[in-house]
């Protein structure tokens, strides 16, 4: 059963208006629905209806959920929130799939993004419509629209820019939200095409690109920001970088936004495997305590 129309066509708030006439399956789960001043949540989905209007509306939500299937008719823009980010949001595609950077990297072939909770349904549907819907018309100004209130924001948790397109409306979505900290990581620097808009990214006043580097322990200095995975926390000195600190904060960023600071030249961060094992050995001795 589908609902085959936007649910609260007469609302404004937090609803596209039929910007463009694709539509999609979305499964709510009663568990991660509320109902409070006619407010309907699907966080599994960042799916928000506001505003219900009738209790017809009301009902036929309650219907569906017990059916579990429903049609919505959603914006172009799935943005993720990452635990790791501390709230601050990001827009992503499937990795490997859009990294063409990825071929010449080793680094890559430890990529968290291609195991784990990113083999979910959940965390894989938004990543396969975003890389379907950056090429609608409306994708720059929905962008714009949903980053009307965010300070810092990250491309690419997973994936990466893979058309000159693409990377041309991040451009412009970075020109046209000056009030956003954008934190661009790549690792399509090395590609010679990608190169000139790039740098006109890069020279925003409000956007970082960070070239990742291709090898872990090998920083790159070919552009003005980039990173580099280490494999180990003494190897930040040694290599004369910028550490990330997540590895001793359970992963998060907490408070930190060097990512995002054209200032942080080079951020090192630390392997994963060295942080589980470290992660692991504080459990251990916490258990023996
Ligand atoms: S350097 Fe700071 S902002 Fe960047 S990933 Fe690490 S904790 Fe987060």
């Amino acid at each position: 059963m589908v609902i085959n129309r936007t649910i609260g066509d007469n609302d404004n708030d937090n609803l596209r208006q039929n910007t463009y006439n694709d539509s999609c399956n979305y499964r709510l789960f009663a568990d991660s629905a509320m109902f409070s001043n006619g407010t309907v949540r699907c966080s599994r989905y960042q799916l928000r209806v506001n505003k219900m209007k009738t209790e017809t509306t009301n009902r036929k939500i309650l219907d569906l959920m017990e059916k579990r299937t429903v049609k919505f008719r959603d914006g172009a823009v799935h943005l993720s929130k990452t635990s790791k980010l501390d709230g601050v949001k990001s827009w992503s595609l499937l990795a490997k799939k859009t990294c063409p950077g990825s071929k010449n990297a080793s680094v890559c072939n430890g990529c968290y993004a291609l195991g784990g909770f990113y083999n979910m349904p959940t965390v894989i549907q938004p990543r396969v419509e975003n890389q379907k819907n950056w090429k609608l018309a409306s994708w720059v100004d929905e962008m714009v629209a949903a980053l009307k209130n965010e300070r810092f924001f990250r491309w690419f948790d997973s994936g990466d820019i893979y058309k000159l397109e693409l990377a041309e409306k991040i451009l412009a979505v970075c020109e046209r939200t000056p009030w956003v900290n954008h934190w661009i990581p790549t690792q399509s620097w090395d590609i010679e095409k990608f190169q000139p808009i790039l740098r006109k990214i890069d020279a925003l006043p409000n956007a970082v690109v960070r070239a990742s580097a291709k090898h872990v322990d090998r920083p790159i200095d070919s552009f003005q920001n980039s990173s580099v995975v280490l494999s180990g926390p003494d190897k930040a000195s040694e290599l004369n970088v910028t550490i990330c600190h997540s590895f001793n904060n359970a992963g998060k960023c907490g408070s930190c936004r060097a990512c995002y600071d054209k200032t942080a030249k080079t951020i090192g961060y630390v392997q994963h495997g060295k942080t589980m094992a470290k992660h692991v050995n504080i459990l251990l001795s916490t258990i023996k305590a």
